[in-house]
């Protein structure tokens, strides 16, 4: 297996407690290719390995229903934090903490982050077990280290796609943020919620670099989105049927804010909400997306129309202003 833990002996002991005759096997793109091994290790545990080939993005889409039509004892569900309140069928979340060190990248963030002081660190679950070590690094090089905790997420200092809000509870404290992680996902989520200078330290590449100019062209995308959606009249308000995804409630709120500002609005539900899917609507002007924010934000370009966040379809109805957001962050978490 790659540098990465994935908890071999806690799959067994699982299957074991349970006694799971089938175990369904879930993971994000990244991970599939190790699937087959981690398939063999259910199978040497005397339960059978059931792969699931569906894109997973996070752990707002554990494959429940799929589960209970398969006859599942046990999903084991890798990469990502437990999110949901409560799993029909029973779900081991297996982390998936890398075991690369972070030295090295942290040591090339310095330069980026010479003129702040005080750095809000955070990081995605993968990395989590080296926020000490990243600490260290940090103060000997005579920062003051500031970790955000709002108690929203199993753990401080962690981040994911759609919860910001450890980032957030510190964001007037510090001067700089200092993300650890691959890629550029989480680091941007973290500048759109707080305003905040934001340098990433990737210990996959060993290198540091900052994403400041990515978050203004996001942003300049943003506000063209939301001036378009100021001239639409009817909305469709997309409801995501992933078990974290679903908020009904929250679609209703926002279809009754339409009307009250005298638009139309329909309520569109769906599992993957696809520029393709939404083509099919031609009489719908613009979308207020209540599933998950990434759709609006790492595909904007792809959709024919607007895909605004719930935050940024306040703004076209006068609810506040882009300037408040801005301060307030994209993100509702
Ligand atoms: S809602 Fe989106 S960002 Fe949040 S966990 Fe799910 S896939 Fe990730």
């Amino acid at each position: 297996m790659p540098a990465f833990d994935f908890e071999e002996e806690r799959i067994k002991r699982e299957i074991a407690k349970l006694g799971a005759k089938r175990v369904l096997l879930q993971m994000p793109e990244g991970l599939k290719p190790q699937a087959t091994e981690l398939a063999k290790i259910v199978e040497d545990s005397g339960a059978l390995p059931l792969i699931s080939v569906d894109p997973c993005y996070g752990a707002c889409d554990v494959a429940i229903n799929e589960a209970q039509s398969l006859g599942v004892g046990l999903i084991v569900h890798f990469g990502h934090v437990r999110m949901l309140k409560h799993e029909q069928v029973p779900t081991i979340y297996v982390e998936v903490r890398a075991t690369a060190a972070v030295d090295a990248a942290i040591e090339k963030s310095l330069l980026l982050l010479a003129e702040y002081t005080k750095v809000g660190l955070a990081m995605s679950v993968q990395h989590l077990q080296t926020l000490d070590r990243a600490k260290e690094i940090l103060t000997l090089a005579g920062k003051t280290v500031i970790i955000g905790d709002a108690g929203q997420m199993a753990y401080a200092g962690q981040v994911s796609g759609c919860n910001y809000s450890n980032a957030k509870s510190i964001a007037e404290e510090v001067d700089a943020f200092l993300f650890v992680g691959g890629g550029l996902f989480h680091a941007l989520g973290i500048a759109l919620s707080t305003a905040k200078p934001t340098v990433v330290a990737d210990p996959y590449d060993n290198r540091a670099y900052s994403i400041n100019e990515d978050a203004q062209k996001i942003l300049r995308q943003r506000f063209a989105s939301i001036q378009e959606a100021k001239e639409a009249k009817t909305f469709g308000v997309l409801i995501g049927l992933k078990p974290g995804q679903k908020h009904l409630d929250q679609a209703l709120q926002v279809k009754a804010l339409a009307e009250k500002s005298g638009k139309t609005a329909y309520l569109l539900v769906g599992r993957e909400i696809t520029p393709e899917a939404l083509l099919e609507f031609p009489t719908v002007d613009a979308y207020v997306n209540t599933a998950c924010p990434r759709i609006s934000l790492d595909a904007p370009g792809k959709f024919q129309r607007p895909v605004l966040m719930v935050n940024e379809f306040r703004v076209v109805c006068g609810e506040v202003s882009w300037e408040s957001l801005l301060k307030e962050g994209l993100f509702e978490n």
